[in-house]
């Protein structure tokens, strides 16, 4: 399953443009399901889907990452092998084509689980990848976007209405999760963040059970939406205990997990869920979230 940011897009009305989208999850679902024909694992497979996602400006990661408010991209990354709950992330960094294939060293080269900001780049180096340039990620699309974004902050204020706010923000993260035929499971989550965020704010998607979870025993999640909405809920963590403790599958646990999060923080965003048996969920609580899948090796479903 893959994920490519909940929330309504406004610019997905011209019927190039959701054409775009449509082809960009096809082509990244078939691309992790030929990884895992070859014998990849889910960990390989999601890696491999993320990179393509963050690769692509649609989505808001990698390339595509949207701005905070000094105009500057500050990336965050996470990734989780069910086998044995181990993870990899990365927060707060610039200057990385592919935070996720970062997040990805963190896990398999260092003894940590998170590195953030200069001490990950100084990794990054350390391990041999290569530096972006700055002038990379700053496509024309995320600097007006930025621009809109200050504007509407003025405008934010004097309407104070949370409802006409959230329907005006775009979660563009991506996410991929997996369960390969051995049935291990593995969650990857990517983003530049929020529009116009302040410097130095990190989101969900490189927390373990928040933005990301995955193990073996439970289920694979990845999450898009207001990150501190998933913080506070840790939704990614809840939704695997609904599945251990009270034996539910995906989609009772992500139903469940939603309901939690409109309950407890009103929460904006959504999930996609893979639990231990291969069943495919999704749910959100913002107009739309765009995902796709592929449950049990059978048809690519596209929705956005
Ligand atoms: N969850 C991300 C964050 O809060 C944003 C998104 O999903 O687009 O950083």
């Amino acid at each position: 399953m893959i994920h490519g940011g909940a929330g309504t897009l406004d610019n997905v009305k011209d019927q190039k443009t959701a054409v775009r989208y449509l082809e960009s999850l096809r082509r990244v679902l078939e691309h992790g399901r030929e990884v895992m024909q070859l014998g990849g694992s889910a960990l390989q497979a999601v890696e491999a889907c993320a990179s393509l996602l963050e690769d692509d400006p649609l989505f808001n990661a990698g390339y595509g990452s949207v701005l905070n408010e000094d105009g500057k991209v500050e990336m965050d990354a996470a990734i989780m092998d069910g086998r044995d709950v181990s993870a990899g992330a990365v927060a707060a960094i610039d200057a990385i084509a592919n935070p996720i294939q970062l997040a990805r060293l963190v896990l398999s080269e260092s003894e940590h689980v998170m590195l953030i900001g200069e001490g990950a780049l100084r990794f990054a180096d350390h391990c041999g990848m290569p530096r972006a340039l700055e002038t990379y990620f700053y496509t024309p699309e995320r600097i007006e976007q930025l621009k809109q974004a200050k504007r509407k902050h003025k405008l934010m204020l004097d309407h104070d209405d949370a409802e006409e706010d959230s329907e005006d923000q775009k979660y563009g993260t991506i996410g991929a999760i997996a369960r390969d035929p051995q049935g291990n499971l593995a969650a990857a989550t990517s983003t530049g963040g929020i529009v116009n965020k302040r410097i130095g704010r990190v989101g969900d998607s490189p927390l373990v059970g928040a933005g990301v979870y995955a193990d073996n025993e439970t289920c694979a999640a990845s999450a898009t939406g207001y990150g501190e909405d998933f913080m506070r809920t840790v939704i990614s963590k809840t939704i695997s205990d609904f599945i251990y403790m009270k034996e539910m599958n995906a989609n009772q646990a992500t139903k469940a997990g939603i309901d939690y999060l409109i309950r407890k923080v009103k929460g904006r965003g959504g999930l996609i869920v893979i639990d231990k048996h291969g069943n495919c969920a999704s749910g959100f609580t913002t107009k739309k979230m765009i995902h796709g899948w592929i449950e049990q090796g059978g048809v690519t479903n596209v929705r956005f």
